[in-house]
């Protein structure tokens, strides 16, 4: 269908080096192109159609939606997630109450076992890992701050993440939990990646052995696919998957343009490439019921080639006389799933960043489009700012 009135009107610019073809015009017509149908791309297409009025087309070059979180059944008809376990936890209350517009909810609380020594312990380190690992008796918490206050190391200024986990539980918990595992994880040792990154799994002095302390922590009824569908499922989105941002800017004709992918393929690597961190998805299915104790057994040990087990039914709580895992073996080259923090990466990052400043017809968002090691509801929650931003900008301000 080409649409006349979209036609007339100024369309974004194509990408360096692409003309822009006589041909077919308007084929793919739309007010607004989202490039990635993830949490940010749909989220952005969910605001601006149903609170904007704008006609949207989602792209995604993967054959499904969904991004990362994307969701199936495998052959054995054991729900798995495709690019690795996703927990989803959250202190933002409108971001779980979006969300919960398009799913109900199955509580869960992930728990982590660390394989070490011959022993699995509670991970994030707490005070039963400290009994565990070094037959203590801590019976309080303040025993426990005692205990790691003795062991822990004076660093000043604490800049990576060796130094925050050093200074926080001393050198022998650094090795036993973060240096081998984060060496496998990011292919660099801790000492040179930014101290965010391993503080995401402070230690504790209680027993306290959920993964996470959010909130709102609880797993989409349904799974993650079918939240995606609900949350694309309007009059006003058009969605096609297996198709490349470059293929539908040869032919389309739109105001605005959403983009989710890895910001210095936008630019063409100008600049040079991002660095991003990849992983390879090792999925079994076992014929018996159940293989570990809880969702996820993390191997920090260097000579274990994958980082961490999990085990899905923990997370779906569905039943199966079958289960499936997925080992995940980290990598260099493969599609990009972490941005790595580290100051010369964030400077390039800027670089890129102005460059995206200066584009008033694109908007960047999400995980890859912003440089950001961000959990799915931080992504929610930058979506959810960027379309307010955008609808008060096209005076389209109006509040539900
Ligand atoms: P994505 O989900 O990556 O979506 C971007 C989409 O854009 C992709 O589908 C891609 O195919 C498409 N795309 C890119 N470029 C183009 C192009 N040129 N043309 C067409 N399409 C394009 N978060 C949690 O909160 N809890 C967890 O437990 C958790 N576990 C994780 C485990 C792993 C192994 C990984 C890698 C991430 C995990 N995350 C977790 C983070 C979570 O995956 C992200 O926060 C979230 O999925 C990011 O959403 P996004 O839309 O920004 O990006
Ligand atoms: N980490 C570690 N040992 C562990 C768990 C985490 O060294 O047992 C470090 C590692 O660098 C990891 C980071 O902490 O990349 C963040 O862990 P998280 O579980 O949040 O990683 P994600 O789920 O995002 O892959």
């Amino acid at each position: 269908i080409v649409d006349a009135a979209a036609a007339r009107r100024r369309p974004v610019a194509p990408p360096a080096g692409i003309a822009m073809p006589a041909i077919d015009r308007g084929a793919r017509a739309a007010d607004v192109l989202v490039v990635g149908a993830g949490f940010a791309g749909s989220v952005m297409a969910e605001r601006l159609a149903a609170e904007g009025g704008k006609r949207v087309l989602v792209i995604d070059r993967r054959p499904h939606i969904a991004g990362n979180a994307f969701d199936h059944h495998d052959a054995a008809g054991v729900l798995i997630h495709r690019y690795g376990p996703h927990i989803f936890h959250t202190n933002a209350a409108s971001v779980f109450e979006y969300l919960s517009r398009f799913t109900a909810w199955r509580p869960y609380e992930h728990r982590v076992l660390a394989r070490v020594r011959g022993q699995e312990v509670p991970m994030p380190i707490n005070r039963t890992t400290l009994n565990a690992l070094y037959g203590l008796g801590l019976a309080t918490d303040a025993e426990a701050a005692a205990y790691l206050a003795s062991v822990a190391e004076p660093v000043s200024p604490v800049r990576t993440s060796e130094d925050v986990v050093v200074a926080g539980v001393g050198r022998d918990l650094y090795e036993t939990f973060f240096r081998g595992y984060t060496r496998k994880q990011w292919g660099m040792d801790p000492s040179e990646l930014d101290k965010s990154v391993a503080a995401r799994v402070p230690a504790r002095t209680d027993t306290d052995d959920r993964y996470f302390t959010d909130t709102f922590q609880a797993m989409p009824r349904d799974g993650y696919t079918r939240m995606f569908e609900r949350i694309l499922d309007h009059g006003r989105i058009a969605v096609e998957t297996g198709v490349e941002y470059r293929d539908v800017m040869r032919e389309g004709v739109f105001d605005h343009v959403v983009f989710t992918g890895a910001i210095d393929e936008f630019f063409d690597h100008r600049f040079g490439r991002l660095p991003y961190r990849s992983l390879e998805f090792e999925h079994v299915t076992l014929d018996q019921d159940r293989f570990q104790a809880v969702g996820t057994v993390n191997y920090p040990d260097e000579a274990v080639p994958y980082t961490r087990i999990t085990e899905y039914k923990h997370l779906t709580g569905q039943r199966h006389p079958k289960t499936s895992l997925t080992y995940e073996h980290p990598r260099a080259d493969g599609d990009p799933y972490y941005p790595i923090p580290r100051p010369e990466n964030q400077a390039l990052f800027k670089r890129y960043e102005a460059l995206a400043r200066a584009r008033h017809d694109v908007s960047f968002v999400g995980r890859l489009a912003t440089y950001r090691y961000y959990n799915m509801d931080q992504v929610v929650g930058q979506a959810l700012a960027t379309a307010k931003g955008l609808l008060a900008r096209w005076g389209m301000a109006a509040p539900r």
